[in-house]
């Protein structure tokens, strides 16, 4: 039932060839995340997180099996309609926040959506309630150099769901921030998960973090497993 699940993975295959060798990263991997549920990605490094993100964000195809966003079967799109799933369906969080410097904290958050076509109004007015909902609305003229580590992936946080997306994707969101303020982030993440049904597979090192989340998974054996 892919319809229910804002990301499926089905059977889904990803081997490299390296040399004479294949390495099989994913073999026949299966992943379904509901509505509203935070999934943890722990695995070690080398065992596959970065690949299986690319393919949950329709960034890299499968070698074998399909990706599903909110029960569209991905593999068969072209290439345009891909890119307008991973635009207005995806969220993506990374390590470093990649904010644009020269613009303040709302600017960041209205940029994706007037670039959607939304008009300033609308765009001004849904930056300024992710910024409240991230408890740094009082911080939303200042730009990102002027802002903390932790207020800076705040923004990035916002700016990754400014268009509502089904699916938010993060490769260690607070993995450059110290314990507390990465629990801090990581609160104001929670929140926002809840007010808007979101659902998110968070690549996290964090065990603290990834305890809070509804599951934990890893890859094992080209397999996505219960952590
Ligand atoms: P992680 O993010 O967990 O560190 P990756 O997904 O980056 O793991 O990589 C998984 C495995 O696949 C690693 O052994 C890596 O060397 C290999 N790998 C990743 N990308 C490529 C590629 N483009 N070509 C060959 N091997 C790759």
């Amino acid at each position: 039932m892919s319809a229910n699940h804002a990301l499926e993975l089905r059977d889904v295959k990803r081997h490299y060839h390296q040399g004479a060798r294949t390495l099989a990263v994913l073999d026949d991997a299966n992943l379904a995340i509901e509505p509203g549920e935070m999934v943890a990605l722990v695995a070690p490094s080398g065992a596959g997180k970065s690949t299986l993100l690319h393919l949950a964000g329709l960034l890299e195809q499968p070698d074998g099996g399909d990706v599903f966003v909110g029960g569209t079967a991905c593999g068969r799109l072209s290439d345009d309609e891909r890119t307008a799933i991973r635009r207005n369906q995806i969220g993506f969080v990374y390590q470093f926040h990649h904010l644009l410097p020269e613009f303040s904290a709302l600017e960041n958050i209205m940029i994706p959506q007037l670039v959607r076509g939304l008009t300033e109004a609308e765009a001004t007015e849904r930056a300024t309630q992710l910024l409240d909902y991230m408890k740094i609305g009082h911080r939303a003229d200042h730009r990102p150099p002027e802002l903390s580590g932790g207020e800076q992936q705040r923004v990035a946080i916002a700016r990754a769901v400014a268009n509502a997306p089904l699916l938010l994707l993060a490769d260690e969101p607070t993995g450059n921030l110290d314990p507390q303020t990465a629990g801090y982030v990581f609160d104001a993440l929670e929140a926002l998960v809840q007010q808007s049904g979101l659902s998110a597979l968070i690549v996290t090192h964090n065990y603290d973090l990834a305890a809070r989340m509804d599951r934990r998974v890893t890859i094992a054996e080209g397999k996505i497993k219960p952590a």
